[in-house]
């Protein structure tokens, strides 16, 4: 028993090493990745869900990398963000997104888009994003009303103080701020009142079991509820089926987003898209 301890034990800290070396080499290679061009942002289409209208889009990163092929952002915006790599890849992300927003035509309802950029939790803490965000505004020439930020509810509630004075500084700037991965975090619902947001983005969580687990669907119905109390706007994100989209658009869910509605484009094929679409 003992020597299979130890073996097992061998084991377990070779696959752990395994795991620390393949980390240290994914942030290795991920310094420098975007100057090589690995690296790309992808757009999926939010919807309004009243007309079913394409509004504006979420900007997600993709690593392609030329040996190791795709990399998840679950794996490597982790490594960004425990490196600190994020914060000069943050800011980069915002800038391709706001240059490139300026290049897409308007919907068949003649509206403008908004693109909605992800802020992680440390490019929060570090510096003034506020400056950064109005810098990214003045270069690009991008309107501050089609740019949305999406910071994570844990994030924005760990720090209520700091929270509360960058978003006001946010807020001043013009663009929108969304709560990201909302009710995933114990505070939700009672935090909403002290937080100025104009948006919260109900996890894809929820989302998945809404037709099969009621509790879900309560919690759900009282986020949009709740929200619009404080007149919120609520977007669900990860919708894979029409009975999802049904009960949502039953409930007043405002914006929507998911792969039975569209998946994440390139900036090519979203116009594509948008040409494609009837003008009124
Ligand atoms: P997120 O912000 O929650 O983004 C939504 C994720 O759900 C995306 O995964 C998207 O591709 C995926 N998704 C969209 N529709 C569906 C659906 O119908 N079903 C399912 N199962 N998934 C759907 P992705 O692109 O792999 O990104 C994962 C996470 O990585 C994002 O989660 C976000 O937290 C982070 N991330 C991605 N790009 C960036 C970035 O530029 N900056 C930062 N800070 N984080 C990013
Ligand atoms: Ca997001
Ligand atoms: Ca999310
Ligand atoms: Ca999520």
């Amino acid at each position: 028993a003992k020597l299979a301890g130890k073996s097992c034990f061998r084991y377990y800290s070779r696959a752990l090493d395994h795991a620390v070396e393949r980390r240290l080499h994914l942030e290795q290679e991920l310094r420098g990745a975007w100057e090589r061009g690995e690296l790309h942002l992808v757009y999926q289409p939010i919807f309004r869900t009243l007309d079913r209208m394409l509004i504006g889009v979420e900007a997600l990163l993709r690593w392609q990398h030329p040996v190791l092929g795709a990399i998840p952002p679950s794996m490597f915006i982790d490594i960004a963000e425990q490196s600190g790599l994020i914060q000069t890849l943050g800011p980069k992300v915002l800038h391709a997104a706001c240059l490139r927003a300026r290049q897409w035509p308007c919907n068949g309802a003649g509206e403008e888009l908004f693109v909605s950029v992800n802020v992680s939790p440390r490019q929060l803490r570090s510096g003034d994003l506020a400056a950064a965000v109005e810098q990214c505004l003045h270069v690009s020439g991008l309107a501050a009303s089609r740019l949305h930020l999406e910071l994570t509810e844990t994030a924005v509630i760990s720090d209520e103080m700091l929270a509360a004075s960058l978003l006001e500084k946010l807020h001043r700037t013009g663009v929108k701020v969304w709560l990201d991965d909302f009710g995933t975090g114990f505070s939700g619902l009672s935090h909403l009142r002290q937080v100025p947001v104009d948006g919260v983005k109900i996890d894809k969580s929820f989302v998945a079991d809404l037709q099969r687990d009621p509790d879900d669907l309560a919690l759900t119905s009282a986020i949009i509820a709740m929200a619009h109390a404080l007149g919120i706007t609520v977007v669900a994100e990860g919708i894979e089926h029409q009975a999802q989209f049904d009960l949502l658009n039953e409930r007043g869910c405002d914006l929507v987003q998911g792969y039975w509605l569209a998946r994440p484009l390139d900036s090519d094929d979203l116009v594509r898209l948008l040409d494609a679409a009837p003008n009124p």
